[in-house]
């Protein structure tokens, strides 16, 4: 991969730092003034950018199976919409904060741009316990959920997606909704949906498609053989435990997973469909036979060629970025590496394919999911994935001739491209009034 300049984003980033800042939305502001830098963006436009749109905050009186009410909060932010209608995942979890939600939003709006289909960006998130609650409960809440931000979605305005302790179960319920509410069938106001419901073949295994597409891209430039490459993922939900299974057809060797529990590692390789397995049935991949116990702490800096961080934000930091052993960093999560460790990782030689690009293929085939909702059209698997494996290249591709060109990391590159798609936009479209 192109040689990385250490200059070029170092000076960005907050020299001290006796305790690395956490916070999501601040590590993607910090992302984002590095590449307007770059791009030399005037002011006025900088705040435009590095600002959401709109933030709605909302209550959700939910009644639980004993009969008492629970009042959970949820958020929708739309963080830019110069290129499209919002786009963005939901997330179900009890660590949910506003500000994660607002990074999540923003790095969609990046997203959306470097695999150039035409959306902005936009998250939600309700705080709750979703592994604490029946499926009744989460049904009513989810319902309510969707009714309290109906005035901003539609597959014009805001189009929702799933994301962690969601799916498509969750998008066919708010289909639902808001179909119900305004009185007519509208598949197009979610992707992810059930495909007897208008979802798209290839959408659920579309995050850790693309994720194994970039990756092949980036191991050619590397020269690293797919084939017998080891590989460590983190998160063994939608994203990680598709990617295991994709990875491991390329005749490439998973050897270690993890889930909230902790993780497993076999050096001679999992079989993760035995892993999936396992896990349906015990609700976690720890104790699984044939695979010896491991932190996940120590997955994160075991000795790899592929690390994939496909749980939650910021699990490579400055505590443990000297650490890492692998060659290739494939984030399907979002937001799992802070800055400072991306810095680390530069110098030491270690390849970052960012999240923005990384686990781009879920919205790039959410796309697809609303083009065929729109049009009534119904695309087959080999038509999704080729269409898929398409824009995946070229996006790839468009961010090492970004990074050529600026002498920059992969992520700096990819954050040029985007951030320069959305200012073009915004700059074109003008300020109103
Ligand atoms: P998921 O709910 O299907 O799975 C999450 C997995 O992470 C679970 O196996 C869970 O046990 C594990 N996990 C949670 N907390 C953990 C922790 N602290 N340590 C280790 N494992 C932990 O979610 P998902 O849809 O696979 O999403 C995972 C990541 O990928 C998130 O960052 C999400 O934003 C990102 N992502 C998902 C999609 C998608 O299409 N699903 C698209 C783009 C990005």
């Amino acid at each position: 991969m192109a040689t990385v300049a250490k200059p070029a984003i170092a000076p960005m980033i907050p020299r001290i730092a006796p305790r690395e800042d956490l916070n999501p939305f601040r590590i993607a502001q910090i992302q984002f003034d590095m590449a307007a830098e770059f791009l030399k963006l005037d002011p006025g436009l900088r705040q435009i950018l590095r600002t959401p749109k709109r933030i709605l905050e909302v209550s959700l009186p939910t009644k639980m199976d004993n009969g008492q009410v629970k009042v959970l909060t949820g958020y929708r932010v739309q963080h830019n919409v110069a290129r499209g209608p919002g786009k963005g995942g939901i997330r179900y979890h009890p660590n949910v904060t506003l500000d994660e939600v607002k990074a999540l939003a923003a790095w969609m709006t990046w997203k959306t741009a470097v695999v150039n289909v035409p959306f902005g960006g936009a998250k939600g998130g309700v705080i709750c316990d979703p592994k604490r609650m029946s499926k009744a409960e989460l049904e009513r809440m989810t319902r309510r959920f969707a009714s309290e931000i109906l005035p901003l979605i539609g597959p014009d305005q805001d189009i929702p997606a799933p994301d962690v302790y969601t799916d498509s179960q969750t998008m066919a319920w708010i289909m639902d909704t808001y179909s119900m509410m305004v009185g007519h069938t509208v598949p197009g106001v979610v992707t992810g949906k059930p495909i007897s419901v208008g979802g798209s073949v290839g959408r659920a295994e579309a995050t850790a498609r693309g994720l194994v597409f970039v990756v092949e891209e980036a191991c050619k430039l590397k020269k690293i053989s797919l084939r017998g490459a080891t590989v460590a993922i983190q998160g063994f939900g939608n994203a990680g435990a598709t990617a295991a299974r994709l990875f491991v057809e390329k005749k490439a060797k998973v050897i270690a997973l993890s889930d909230t529990r902790g993780g497993v590692t076999n050096s001679r390789g999992i079989d993760p469909i035995k892993a999936i397995r396992y896990k349906e049935r015990s609700g976690t991949v720890v104790g699984m036979p044939g695979a010896s116990r491991i932190s996940n702490d120590d997955l994160i800096t075991m000795k790899c060629d592929i690390l994939v961080p496909a749980a939650l934000e910021n699990v490579i930091t400055l505590t443990n970025a000297e650490a890492i052993k692998a060659r290739i960093v494939a984030e399907a999560a979002n937001g799992p590496t802070t800055p400072h460790a991306d810095e680390i990782l530069a110098r030491r030689g270690i390849t970052v394919l960012p999240d923005i690009l990384a686990n781009s293929g879920g919205v790039t085939v959410s796309y697809f999911e609303w083009v065929q909702n729109q049009e009534g059209l119904l695309w087959d698997t080999e038509e999704v994935n080729l269409r898929l494996q398409k824009i995946m290249i070229r996006a790839f591709h468009e961010m090492v001739d970004t990074m050529r060109k600026h002498h920059v990391p992969p992520r700096a590159g990819a954050m040029i491209l985007a951030v320069g798609r959305v200012a073009e936009a915004t700059l074109v479209r003008g300020l109103f009034p």
